[in-house]
């Protein structure tokens, strides 16, 4: 091409494609804006039908206030829309929509079908839309209400189906979206049908408490507690899980403004923030939160797709927030004990706590009383006690690595062991997972033990999905499941490692988390990010109580890696060391 073209206005066409390469990212974005126009009609019930994740067919059907003949065609044009009577601007929008740009945007990259009825006539009527432009119209039988079919979406963009993951993952973004559109509006039924099969069903309920139980799975219901506050700026109502039911990303927090689904950095960050004392980090609260502000207050005209909102004095709404979830943290005590594992007020920097030798102990006052010192040594667990007096076991060294003799376990979390004259702290959740995790990657899976009885399990339409879209994930982490009847799975197989068997409760988990792209604190690739994920859920977890012998055998493995630095895969510390000098000096034996 020459420097200097001459400038030409491009064709509408072409406009078209370009524009709705900004709204319709992929099948899941077709499906949002769909059902939120379903929302916005009043629509109680909706359908959602996809045929190979939604590539080759969506359809979504509602029972809402439908489309009178006359405007079918207008529906489809860009920037025409029902939802900005004139005299109305901007600046207090309670719709979902107001761009009327998405049924023009999907017109313009697949073939579209809308079929509607208003209550007053006694039929439908159809227009069908070629390539962004009016094919036909035809009239038809339906309830009142809308139908719209998208059928080989991106069929002319051949660009973007490339970038599209498998029909499997995508599959999974939908199932993720609509679980975000039911908690934005539980109050509507939504189903989801994949081939002619329904894969999820989220019955309308006035109870919030129940629809999140649906979307984030029966472990939430047994474990949240409510969150409900009123401040002149903002009303928030919601529940959330306890600090145990932590995830390792953000996905799990769903929030919606004014009806609307969003994400919100610095929203999710407030709940965080609430619950820092119980979490570790790099885990995240999860559950489902609705905030009514101010329409005047809140400016969606932002992003394309809407997902992100403008808060006008954004810090007092995070701030509310904030108090709102500490409040109802504290208002549950004893929901709100530290899960074992957090890090509370005596967190350790990292660079302190290098498994190396040398003085790697925090920064205790010297002076401290006895009782101080066991605080330092396991913060995070309220009744710190010998569980058991272990048999002395020793762990032969290496050339890295001194001799070590386990002495015994800190509630279920900490072993405590001798090497030389200093003492030896280990996270029990921390080296094992590690090991795990080397044995995943030299392996490539991880051992399996049948299980005598197979153990019913019920998982979340997105779980299903996720098992779906991971199959070789789930394959190596050493669970086998077998769906059993409509709604309910059975595990044949879990993750073992030499006898310890993880438990069929880590298979949602980790479900959970592949569906977010594994632990996302790995810095490498997915693969490694999925391995991390894999091995935390069939490592033992902090606060199973382990025979001493199970300790030996993870303590020689640790020692037998090559590469032994001692962290776990996501970068936790696995071993502390407590030099015989540091411990003089707690006992004022500085000059000894
Ligand atoms: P927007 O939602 O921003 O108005 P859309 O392109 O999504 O833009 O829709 C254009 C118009 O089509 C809407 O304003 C509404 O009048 C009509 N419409 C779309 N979907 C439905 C539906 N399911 N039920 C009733 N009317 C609908
Ligand atoms: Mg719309």
């Amino acid at each position: 091409m020459n420097a200097r073209a001459p400038i030409r206005r491009l064709d509408p066409d072409l406009v078209g494609r370009i524009a709705a390469g900004e709204v319709i990212e992929r099948p899941a974005s077709v499906v949002k804006e769909l059902v939120e126009n379903c929302f916005d009609a009043g629509a109680t019930r909706v359908t959602v039908r996809v045929e190979e994740a939604g590539l080759r067919r969506i359809e979504v059907a509602d029972d809402g206030a439908g489309i009178v003949p006359e405007e079918l065609p207008l529906a489809l044009e860009r920037h025409a829309t029902s939802k900005l009577p004139e005299g109305t601007d901007l600046s207090a929008i309670a719709t979902l929509g107001f761009r009327g740009e998405a049924l023009a945007s999907i017109a313009a990259v697949a073939h579209v079908t809308l079929l509607s009825r208003v209550p007053e006539s006694d039929v439908a009527s159809g227009v069908e839309v070629e390539g962004g432009t009016l094919s036909r119209s035809f009239e038809g039988a339906r309830a009142p209400g809308t139908t719209v079919t998208v059928a080989d979406l991106f069929f002319n963009l051949p660009a973007r189906r490339k970038f599209l993951r498998s029909p499997a993952a995508e599959q999974v973004e939908i199932t993720t979206v609509l679980g975000r559109l039911h908690l934005a509006h539980p109050e509507v039924a939504l189903t989801l049908e994949s081939q002619g099969v329904e894969v999820a069903r989220y019955p309308g309920t006035s109870s919030l408490r129940e629809a999140a139980g649906r979307v984030l799975g029966r472990e939430f219901s047994e474990q949240s507690f409510a969150v409900h506050a009123r401040t002149p700026g903002v009303a928030v109502e919601g529940w959330l899980g306890r600090p145990p039911l932590s995830r390792s990303t953000s996905g799990g927090l769903y929030l919606s403004i004014n009806g609307r689904a969003v994400l919100s950095r610095a929203l999710n960050q407030a709940v965080r923030v609430a619950f820092a004392d119980y979490l570790p980090r790099a885990r995240y609260p999860l559950g489902a939160l609705q905030l009514e502000i101010d329409l005047s207050r809140v400016d969606v005209n932002v992003h394309p797709s809407k997902r992100e909102v403008r808060i006008a004095r954004e810090s007092e709404v995070a701030d509310a927030l904030r108090e709102a979830v500490r409040r109802a943290l504290l208002a549950a005590p004893q929901e709100a004990e530290r899960p074992v594992g957090a890090t509370g007020a005596f967190a350790m920097p990292p660079a302190e706590l290098d498994g190396g030798a040398g003085d790697s102990m925090p920064a205790a006052e010297p002076s401290a009383e006895p009782e101080l010192v066991s605080a330092v040594f396991a913060p995070a667990v309220r009744q710190t006690y010998l569980v058991e007096s272990a048999p002395l076991r020793r762990v032969a060294g290496s050339a890295r690595h001194p001799p070590l003799t386990l002495l015994g376990c800190l509630g279920a979390l900490y072993w405590v062991a001798s090497s030389g004259e200093d003492g030896v702290l280990v996270d029990q959740h921390a080296a094992s997972e590690r090991v795990l995790y080397e044995e995943l990657r030299v392996k490539g899976r991880l051992a399996r033990q049948e299980l005598v009885s197979p153990s019913a399990l019920r998982l979340s339409a997105r779980q299903v999905a996720t098992l779906r879209a991971e199959t070789a994930a789930v394959a190596a982490s050493g669970f086998v499941v077998e769906p059993f009847g409509p709604d309910a799975w059975r595990v044949h197989a879990v993750p073992s490692y030499r006898g310890r068997r993880a438990p069929v409760e880590e298979l949602p988990r980790l479900l959970d988390e592949l569906a977010e792209g594994g632990r996302p604190s790995v810095p490498d690739g997915l693969a490694e990010r999925v391995a991390a994920s894999i091995a935390c859920h069939a490592a033992v977890r902090g606060g199973d109580v382990i025979s001493s012998e199970e300790m030996g055998r993870v303590l020689e493995a640790l020692y037998a890696l090559s590469d032994a630095a001692f962290a776990c895969p996501h970068g936790r510390p696995i071993l502390v060391r407590l030099p015989r000098r540091r411990l003089d000096r707690w006992f004022g034996r500085s000059g000894a």
